[in-house]
């Protein structure tokens, strides 16, 4: 009974893009961590209630944000994981998907989107592992509908405004790269990076050494490990094409999951000097995703896909046949409440956004 009432609940949250349009607004509170349990005992200013969180602010006032779906400090990989594969299975029939992870550095951005480090097949495993295995899984099982599948693996960081590869074979992370657009032959443009190195893989095997790689050289690129990861954002694509040898068939889409850079604001975080400046990109880039995702809710002739790098990069999956997901994740401490705030602020706008309802491109060869 359990099961079927599971099951209710996820095709309803499928309605639910299917109603609102393709973004949809996910979050996730972390738990307390053991030294902050010890500092301030368990969480005592944030409620959690369906689908809400309510935050105490400091002047004891409650505020109320709602969502699509809130995730709780004891809800699994696994369960996260559940709620938005049917998201990632339909970039395997043809529909754009794009997911990023948003909020203030310590959040768990990284814990939802790849997991604590050598966490491959553990409950840990984040969502871009988990996404992978399933697309796998489902594309071996399309293949006797007559699909067969051309995978082929991106990943990039865009660090103050500059993209680097994270997957160079000789790891070189100087290698300059260039944001290109081509026009499709319908209409529209696609967009292609040159100098990207693309990575064609047909096991999860493959995709784990390619996770490592990355790891490894974005770890070599990194002063301060800590200051880029909360500066950066990393791009991981996945580009799709889909071939039906019996109807001829033709799909093309891409699977992007994004870790974003820290959300939190200057002036919190002591920032002087150059680093201020690098701050201030940070939050221009973060800010020129909401005015896109804004404009293409208005429905504006120009979008301003352009004035970042992250939203130009990902200016063909954020327009009209993609599907986005922003997961909201929530530092739970009382030291984190003003910031904790701002990120619910700025996800219940994204979440007032209606883009229109994605479509897939479908082609024939
Ligand atoms: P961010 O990438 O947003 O800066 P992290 O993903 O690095 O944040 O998370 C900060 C800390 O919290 C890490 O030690 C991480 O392992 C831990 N953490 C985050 N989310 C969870 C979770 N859902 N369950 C257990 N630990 C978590
Ligand atoms: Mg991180």
């Amino acid at each position: 009974e359990n099961r079927e009432f599971e099951i209710d609940r996820r095709r309803l949250l499928n309605d639910v893009q299917e109603l609102k349009g393709n973004i949809r607004v996910f979050c996730r509170v972390r738990p307390m961590l053991a030294s902050e349990i010890q500092e301030q005992g368990n969480i005592d200013h944030i409620e959690l209630t369906g689908k809400s969180i309510n935050v105490i602010n400091e002047s004891n006032k409650t505020l109320k944000y709602s969502f699509d779906n809130v995730f709780n400090p004891e809800v699994s990989q696994e369960a996260v994981f559940e709620d938005i594969a049917q998201l990632v299975q339909s970039a395997l029939d043809g529909y754009n998907v794009c997911i990023f992870a948003y909020g203030q550095t310590g959040a768990g951005k990284t814990y939802t989107m790849e997991g604590p480090d050598d966490n491959t097949g553990s409950e840990h495993e984040g969502i871009i592992p988990r996404a992978m295995r399933l697309i796998f899984e489902k594309g071996e099982e399309k293949r006797k509908f007559d699909w067969n599948y051309d995978l082929v693996v991106q990943h990039v960081e865009i660090y103050r405004e500059i993209l680097q590869d994270l997957l160079d074979p000789r790891g070189d992370l100087n290698k300059k790269l260039e944001i290109k657009t081509v026009t499709k032959s319908g209409k529209g443009q696609s967009v292609w990076v040159k100098n990207l190195s693309e990575h064609p893989v047909s096991q999860f095997r493959q995709v784990y050494n390619l996770l490592k790689q990355a790891k490894k050289n974005r770890a070599t690129a990194a002063t301060n490990a800590n200051e880029r990861s909360s500066r950066s954002h990393s791009v991981f694509m996945l580009k799709i094409k889909g071939h039906n040898v019996e109807s001829g068939e033709i799909t093309e889409s891409s699977l992007n999951l994004i870790d974003l850079a820290g959300s939190e604001r200057v002036a919190e975080t002591g920032s002087s000097g150059t680093r201020l400046k690098e701050a201030q990109k940070i939050n221009g880039s973060l800010s020129e995703l909401s005015n896109v995702i804004s404009s293409l809710a208005n429905k504006d002739k120009h979008i301003p896909f352009r004035n970042s790098k992250l939203t130009f990069l990902l200016m063909d999956s954020l327009g009209g046949n993609s599907k986005t997901l922003m997961l909201v994740n929530v530092n739970p401490t009382r030291r984190a409440t003003a910031e904790t705030i701002n990120t619910l602020r700025f996800a219940t706008t994204v979440n007032k956004c209606h883009i229109g309802t994605a479509q897939k491109v479908i082609k024939f060869d």
